[in-house]
């Protein structure tokens, strides 16, 4: 197993209690945490990427203790949120290569060379110096997938990424979610069932901040 959760719990300070008892063995490749707004899926993924407390409960990649070793952490994740803020004044090309040279990228030459990889991986190379707040939505996601993916991340999070876009862009964001290694743990939260049986192949249902069920899509989604 690559990432492990166990027993995570969390109530906000208004008494809402978005996660109860949450564990989840999510093996390398994708995983799709699938439930209904409201279900707590940000409310996992935040707390995974260490931007809020849990209450209790741990998590671990292999043998990284996750919740507790933070710098090591952001140093091997990649993280698209959901309400991913932008620069709106910034070119794509300026904010990656600002973003290299935070996850430590430190020659200058080395962090170009990335990132022009990157923006032709997620095909923004003739946009790269737009700035940011002209892009559509699909190019906003498709910019939010290459930030995610600077410094080879062995866990990357991406939370309700095909909200809000149309058929052609939610294909080209499958595309290039499908084209991440094998060898890296990808979550994928959504609402969305076809996102979780294009893409994953394990899975689980979270509804009212707790697991449903987990397992292979095959198997659960067709006895929905
Ligand atoms: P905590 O309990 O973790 O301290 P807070 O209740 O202080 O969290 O809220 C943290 C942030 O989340 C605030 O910016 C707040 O506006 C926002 N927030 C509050 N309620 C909700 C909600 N129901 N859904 C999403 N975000 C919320
Ligand atoms: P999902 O991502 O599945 O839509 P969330 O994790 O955003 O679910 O929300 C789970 C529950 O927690 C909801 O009832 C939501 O209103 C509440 N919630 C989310 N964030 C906050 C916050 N910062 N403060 C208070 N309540 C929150």
């Amino acid at each position: 197993m690559a990432l492990s959760i166990r027993n995570l719990s969390k109530t906000y300070s208004n008494g809402v209690q978005a996660l109860k008892d949450v564990s989840l063995e999510i093996p390398k490749g994708m995983f799709g945490l699938l439930g209904p707004n409201g279900a707590g899926k940000s409310s996992l993924m935040r707390t995974l990427a260490t931007l809020q407390e849990a209450d209790s409960g741990e998590a671990w990649l292999d043998d990284l203790d996750v919740l507790r070793e933070k710098d090591k952490l952001r140093q091997v994740l990649g993280y698209l949120p959901q309400e991913f803020g932008l620069y709106p004044k910034v070119s794509a090309q300026m904010l990656l290569e600002h973003i290299a040279s935070l996850k430590g990228v430190a020659s200058r030459g080395e962090r170009r060379e990335l990132v022009e990889a990157l923006l032709h991986k997620v095909n923004l190379y003739p946009h790269r110096k737009k700035e940011l707040g002209t892009y559509s939505g699909g190019m906003k996601q498709r910019f939010g997938i290459a930030q995610a993916l600077i410094g080879n991340p062995r866990l990357i999070i991406v939370d309700e990424p095909t909200a809000g876009l149309d058929p052609t862009e939610r294909n080209r964001f499958h595309n290039l979610l499908s084209e991440i290694g094998e060898n890296t743990v990808v979550i994928l939260s959504t609402h969305i069932v076809d996102d979780v049986t294009h893409l994953c192949n394990s899975m689980a249902i979270i509804s009212q901040g707790q697991v449903l069920e987990q397992g292979r899509p095959a198997d659960i989604i067709e006895g929905m």
